[in-house]
C-alpha cells in the first residue's frame, strides 16, 4: 500500500511545529481552549483511545483528511512550562502509576518509569531515541527460526520511516546497519559520556554512531534548539525533543480534532450488528458514552490488552476480540542491563542528553553464537536517583551508597537492549484487585527463555568491556528491562494475530489497535519511530478505505 497523497514538505503535510508560540512559550492555550469540541452523542468518524506515540499520530493523519476525530486521553493535557519541571524526584506524575500486578519467574516492575500518561504519552518522557527497525525484524521466523514474521516487510513501512523522520526531527550520523539511510538533521555534538562510550569503542574495533535521536539541532519552525541539559526523561521543557505533544498534537487541533483529557476509557461498546458503537469513559467522576463509527485503542502494551479483556461481551465472553485467545499474549520487554563505569576525569554524564551515541553493531543473528538475535548498544547518563539504583543494585547501601553518590560526576553509563523473544505465556491478564475506577486490574506475568538469558549475559560483557578499553577503574551492573510492547500483535490471519497488516482487528471490522502491542517482535531497536510509523500507515489504510 503506497503512502496516500504524501506532499513532499514537511510543512505542508505537519504544520505542528510552525503552530507552537514564537515567544517562549512552550504551547498554544489559544490552540487547546479553542479546539473544536464535539458531543458525546455526535457520531464521530473515528475515536481513539490514548494519545501517545500511536494514538497522537493516528489524530493527527486523520483529522488533516477532515475526519471527526476525538482522542480521549486517561491523563492531562500537559502545559510544559506549567506541569514539568526539571528534577528527577519531582517527575513521577508523568508516569502511568496506577496499580497493576506482576509474576512469572523474571517479573516486570512496572509502575513508575514504565509508560506514559497524560497528552503525549509516553514520548513525553522517552529519551528520544529514534532508530529504525532492521528489515530482519519483519521475519525472523523464516530467518532465524525465533519468533514470528510480521504480516507486511519493511519495504512497506521504509516511506512512514521517512516521513516520520522529518517530521519529529531525527538527528544523527549517517546510519550504516539495517537498511542504510540519513538522517534529516546532522549529529548532536557529544558529550562527555558519549565520548568515553566511542571512546572505548574505538579500542575495541566497535562500530558506533551519533544519534538517532528526535531532538531538534538548530531549530525545526518554532521548536528550539537542544540546550544539552540532560532532562529528557522528566519531559522536556525546551521543546527540543520530539513527543507527540509538540510535533503532532498541535496540528491535529489545528485541522478541528478533539483531544478530551482526564478521560479514562474503561469498556468499548459494540452494537446489535457487531460492530464498535462508541467507547465508555469516566470523566470528572461521571460515567460518559462517545458515539463514533469506529474505534481505535492506542493505550499501550498493557493496557490496550487490559481494555479489550475488560470489554468482554456475550459473543467475547473471554475478552473483545480473544476469540482467539490471543488478547494480552506475546507481551515484550527488551533486556536492558546498564553498566556504570568510574573514570579518573570528571565525566558529569548529566551534561548532555541521554541519548547521544548508539552501535547496532551486534544486531542481527551470529551464527558463531548459541543464541539467536541481538542486541544494541547505547548511551544512558542516569541522573543521581537512577544512578543511585545502579549503585545499590550491587548491594551497596548506608555510608558506602553515599560515598559512590558523592562521586556521581566521575561516573559514565552505557546500556543495552536485547531482543527478547516472544512468548506466549508472557502474558496480561485481568487480576482480581481493582483499580479507583472499580475495575480489574492488569496481571501481567514474565518469564525469560534460555535464549533470552544467554543474549542478555552476552551483551552485558560487551558493555563493561567498553568502559573498561576507555579507562573504568570500577564498573557496576544492573540488571533491568525496557520498552513494553506486544499483547494484541499483527498476524496475517487469526490465528495468528488480534489485528491485519492495517492493524483493523480481525474480529470487529471497524476496530483498530494502533500502538505498541501490534508489534508481533521488537527487534533491539527501542519502538517509538516504529509505533508512529505503524499508526501513519494505519491512517492511510482507513482514508483510503472510506
Ligand atoms: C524511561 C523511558 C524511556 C524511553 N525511551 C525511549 C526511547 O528513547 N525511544 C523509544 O523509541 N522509546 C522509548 N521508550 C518507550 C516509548 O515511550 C513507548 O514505546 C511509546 O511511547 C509507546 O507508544 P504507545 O502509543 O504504544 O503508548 P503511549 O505512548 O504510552 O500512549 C498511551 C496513552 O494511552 C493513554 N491511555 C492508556 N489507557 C487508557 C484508557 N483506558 N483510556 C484513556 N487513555 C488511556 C495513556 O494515558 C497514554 O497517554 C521509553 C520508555 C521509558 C519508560
Ligand atoms: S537535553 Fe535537550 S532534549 Fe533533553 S531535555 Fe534538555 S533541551 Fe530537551
Amino acid at each position: 500500500m503506497a503512502p496516500v497523497n504524501r506532499p513532499r514538505s514537511v510543512r505542508d503535510r505537519n504544520e505542528s511545529a510552525w503552530l507552537l508560540p514564537k515567544d517562549g512559550r512552550r504551547c498554544d492555550p489559544a490552540l487547546v481552549e479553542g479546539m473544536r469540541r464535539f458531543a458525546d452523542d455526535d457520531v464521530v468518524d473515528l475515536v481513539v483511545v490514548g494519545c501517545g506515540a500511536g494514538g497522537g499520530v493516528l489524530t493527527q493523519r486523520l483529522a488533516r483528511r477532515g475526519w471527526r476525530v476525538v482522542c480521549l486521553d486517561a491523563g492531562p493535557f500537559w502545559d510544559p512550562d506549567r506541569d514539568w519541571v526539571s528534577d528527577e524526584k519531582g517527575s513521577h506524575h508523568i508516569y502511568w502509576t496506577d496499580p497493576r500486578v506482576i509474576g512469572g519467574s523474571d517479573p516486570v516492575p512496572l509502575g513508575s518509569n514504565n509508560s506514559g500518561r497524560g497528552v503525549g504519552g509516553g514520548t513525553v518522557h522517552y529519551a528520544g531515541y529514534t532508530p529504525r527497525f532492521h528489515p530482519s525484524d519483519f521475519n525472523t521466523r523464516t530467518a532465524d527460526g525465533v519468533g514470528q514474521d510480521w504480516p507486511i516487510s519493511y519495504g512497506d513501512l521504509r516511506p512512514y520511516y521517512e516521513a516520520m523522520e522529518e517530521e519529529l526531527p531525527v538527528a544523527g550520523q549517517s546510519w550504516p546497519w539495517g537498511d542504510p539511510h540519513r538522517y534529516p538533521q546532522s549529529p548532536h555534538p557529544v558529550g562527555p559520556n558519549g565520548q568515553i562510550v566511542m571512546r572505548g569503542a574505538e579500542q575495541l574495533g566497535i562500530d558506533v554512531r551519533v544519534g538517532p535521536v528526535a531532538i531538534v539541532n538548530g531549530g525545526f519552525g518554532h521548536r528550539p534548539h537542544c540546550i544539552y541539559r540532560g532532562f529528557c526523561l522528566q519531559g522536556c521543557k525546551v521543546n527540543a525533543k520530539a513527543s507527540t505533544l509538540v510535533t503532532h498534537v498541535p496540528d491535529a487541533l489545528a485541522r478541528g480534532a478533539e483531544i478530551r483529557p482526564d478521560s479514562m476509557v474503561t469498556r468499548i461498546e459494540l452494537d446489535d450488528a457487531g460492530r464498535a458503537a462508541g467507547v465508555v469513559y469516566i470523566r470528572e467522576g461521571v460515567e460518559r458514552f462517545q458515539r463514533a463509527a469506529a474505534v481505535a485503542v492506542a493505550g499501550y502494551a498493557i493496557e490496550t490488552p487490559r481494555l479489550l479483556l475488560n470489554s468482554a461481551t456475550k459473543r467475547f465472553p473471554d475478552g473483545l476480540c480473544n476469540n482467539e485467545d490471543l488478547v494480552g499474549r506475546y507481551v515484550m520487554v527488551q533486556g536492558a542491563p546498564q553498566v556504570t563505569g568510574r573514570f579518573e576525569e570528571e565525566v558529569r554524564m548529566y551534561k548532555a542528553p541521554p541519548p547521544e551515541v548508539s552501535s547496532e553493531q551486534f544486531y542481527e543473528t551470529d551464527p558463531t553464537k548459541d543464541y539467536a538475535r541481538g542486541f544494541s548498544i547505547q548511551t544512558v547518563s542516569p541522573l543521581p536517583i537512577t544512578h543511585a539504583e545502579h549503585v545499590a543494585a550491587e548491594g551497596h547501601w548506608g555510608s558506602v551508597l553515599r560515598e559512590y553518590m558523592r562521586d556521581y560526576v566521575h561516573w559514565s553509563t552505557i546500556g543495552v537492549l536485547c531482543e527478547l523473544l516472544p512468548l506466549p505465556d508472557n502474558r496480561v491478564t485481568l487480576a482480581d484487585e481493582k483499580d479507583r475506577f472499580g475495575l480489574p486490574v492488569a496481571h501481567f506475568d514474565y518469564s525469560q527463555c534460555d535464549n533470552d538469558r544467554k543474549l542478555i549475559e552476552a551483551s552485558e560483557k560487551v558493555a563493561v568491556s567498553i568502559l573498561e578499553a576507555a579507562g573504568a577503574q570500577e564498573t557496576l551492573s544492573i540488571q533491568r528491562y525496557a520498552h513494553l510492547v506486544g499483547g494484541a500483535r499483527m498476524g496475517a490471519t487469526p490465528s495468528e494475530g488480534v489485528v491485519d497488516s492495517n492493524l483493523r482487528s480481525f474480529a470487529v471490522p471497524n476496530l483498530y489497535i494502533t500502538d505498541g502491542s501490534v508489534l508481533p517482535t521488537q527487534g533491539s531497536a527501542n519502538p517509538a519511530l516504529t509505533i508512529m510509523a505503524l499508526a501513519a500507515r494505519a491512517a492511510d489504510h482507513l482514508a483510503a478505505s472510506r
